[in-house]
């Protein structure tokens, strides 16, 4: 079977992991400064704040800026689920606005239009690593927290690093993201008291310079421990290389799939904004076979693939507490039902690329 995913762990990993562990010290330890440092400094950023998840860096950026009890946040519902998850952890209701067909990320025009005077803040997705159009949405003049969960090595047309802008902008490190450290996540921001906040706020609310168990404000446990900042610090060694694994693999995709009629492809780059490599997501041809036959018939060739990603309003819970319905976001639901994530991973041959490929138009053009 080619798998989806496949994480990138060698002797490096093992050697700052291992150190850790013979340290005694594997949490509240050097390793979170020393991650953090190194991930803003890569990023460009001046500030960057280690988290459990990227789940819960999303929470604690959208507190950070602001977003309490029935708030409107506007965001993609063309996303993983926890982009809009994370509005209602502060009781505040995600407004969805539809996609732009070619990025597949909020398009801007359709989110101005959902603005309303309750809004407190924007959450665009840069989506499978695609960054979103932050200069139109830094006009609006609101509040942003970016997910950039699947945008590590993103670039904006300006040259700025995707997390790089200054806005609080998460990061996540699953084990199928650019870098992994199992499980985890880091908010990259501008500002020196907005990261004072959530470094208290992951910790129990305690203030940085407040002793044990003196805690000045409401918090949680969200912090990551220095066995997984470890694990990241070596990861972040070799992301250039990873990244650079990613990059080929898809130049690998496209030539052996362009022959596929009807079949849509992700660009590698659009008006200057390139995108960090994370999956490699088609939509199939709008009158060939369904999408989820299609994700059968590739298993029966020993080919993992996955329905990626379905759309968060038509979600069974977002239906029952939102009332939403087919129809809403015409272009999210178009690209959600015929889109499907092929195996992705730096270590992908040229030669399992051929034969997703076969598989592919095997299954598309003779079902
Ligand atoms: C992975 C991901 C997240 C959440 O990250 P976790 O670390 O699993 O909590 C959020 N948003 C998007 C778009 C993601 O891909």
């Amino acid at each position: 079977m080619i798998p989806l995913a496949k994480p990138v762990i060698g002797p490096r990993e093992e050697e700052l992991v291992l150190e850790v562990l013979r340290s005694g010290q594997l949490s509240l330890g050097p390793r979170v400064p020393a991650f953090e440092e190194a991930f803003a400094a890569r990023l460009g950023v001046a500030h960057a704040c280690a988290v459990s998840s990227g789940t819960t860096g999303l929470h604690l950026s959208l507190r950070a800026v602001g977003v309490s009890e029935a708030d409107e946040v506007v965001t993609s519902p063309f996303s993983f689920v926890a982009s809009a998850n994370s509005v209602l952890f502060e009781r505040a209701r995600p407004v969805f606005a539809d996609i732009d067909p070619v990025t597949l990320n909020l398009d801007p025009d359709a989110a101005r239009a959902a603005v309303t005077e309750r809004t407190t803040a924007l959450l665009p997705v840069h989506i499978f690593g695609f960054p979103a159009d932050l200069p139109a949405f830094e006009s609006f003049g609101l509040p942003i927290v970016e997910d950039a969960c699947e945008a590590l090595g993103a670039f904006h047309a300006d040259g700025k690093a995707v997390g790089g802008r200054g806005h609080p902008a998460v990061f996540g490190f699953y084990a199928n993201k650019q870098i992994t450290t199992g499980e985890g996540g880091m908010v990259t921001l501008g500002d020196a008291a907005m990261k004072e906040r959530i470094d208290s706020e992951r910790n129990q609310g305690r203030a940085p310079d407040m002793g044990w168990l003196d805690h000045d404000r409401l918090g949680f446990n969200y912090r990551l421990s220095d066995i997984a900042c470890a694990l990241g610090l070596a990861q972040l060694e070799r992301l250039d290389e990873m990244l650079a694994g990613r990059a080929r693999v898809a130049r690998w995709y496209a030539e052996a799939l362009a022959s596929i009629e009807g079949l849509g492809l992700p660009v590698a780059e659009l008006a200057g904004d390139r995108r960090g490599w994370f999956v490699y997501v088609v939509q199939l041809p709008k009158d060939g076979p369904a999408r989820d036959d299609v994700v059968v018939a590739l298993r029966e060739r020993g080919i993992q693939s996955k329905p990626y990603l379905p759309a968060i309003h038509l979600m069974s819970f977002y239906r029952e507490r939102f009332g939403h319905r087919e129809g809403e976001f015409p272009v999210c639901e178009d690209v959600a039902a015929r889109s499907i994530a092929l195996p992705f991973f730096p270590a992908l041959t040229e030669g399992q690329v051929a034969e997703v490929a076969q598989g592919l138009k095997a299954v598309v053009e003779d079902p």
